[in-house]
């Protein structure tokens, strides 16, 4: 079954950066065999309204295991009053890792979300980064840029699938904006996660869907 897609609705393509790509610092289990369908997607035109997020971190940055003496990459720390996994350094601000992937035709892309800015605090979503020393979790802008173009509808693509781009789409319904997931589109940095993916998207209301269903 195919469906027709909303002017109303956004692709948001999460995080597809070659430092999340085999031979990247912090790889997605396959996360090279996304690129071809993602620009497929984005060659068909068929959203009306694009936007990319770019994991974008200072050197340094508190969410790299290399900035906490003694801890290794994936081990997990309080931060903020919230469990903080540390990962290995990725994503550093100008780096070719940290570029939007170049096998991408990109030319469609209305508006890039930078993330992860802030050197003392993470950003998983592309709409609100993660808890801030002030309990908070500070706004991208994001939602207001769907708002003010009508969007209703965001459908989420990218990488990781078990991390930024589940927050991304958790975050989207949560601000009240109806979310699917493009399954064939995301790859996880942790393979067995994809159980606990698909529960939590049920259980928040949010679609699994393959892109082969968009009527492009
Ligand atoms: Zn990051």
């Amino acid at each position: 079954m195919s469906r027709t897609l909303s002017p109303h609705a956004a692709l948001i393509v999460v995080d597809v950066q070659p430092d999340f790509m085999p031979g990247g610092t912090l790889a997605c289990h396959q996360g090279e065999a996304i690129v071809p369908g993602v620009d497929r997607l984005l060659r068909s035109r068929v959203f009306s309204h694009v936007v990319a997020t770019q994991d974008w971190h200072p050197r340094g940055h508190i969410s790299f295991a290399s900035s906490h003496p003694g801890r290794a990459p994936f081990e997990q720390i309080a931060l903020h009053g919230q469990p903080q996994t540390l990962w290995p350094d990725h994503c550093v601000q100008g780096t070719p890792g940290a570029e939007l992937h170049p096998g991408i035709d990109w030319t469609a892309l209305d508006a890039v979300v930078r993330k992860g800015s802030d050197p003392a605090v993470d950003s998983y979503s592309g709409f609100r980064e993660n808890h801030g020393p002030q309990g908070a979790r500070p706004s991208t802008g994001l939602a207001g840029w769907l708002r003010e173009r009508g969007v209703d509808e965001v459908f989420v693509c990218g990488l990781a699938r078990d991390i930024c781009v589940l927050w991304t789409a958790q975050d989207a319904v949560e601000l009240g904006v109806r979310a699917s997931l493009l399954w064939d589109l995301s790859r996880p940095v942790t393979p067995t996660s994809d159980d606990a993916t698909r529960a939590t998207l049920q259980a928040r209301g949010i679609a699994l869907i393959e892109s082969a269903n968009l009527a492009i």
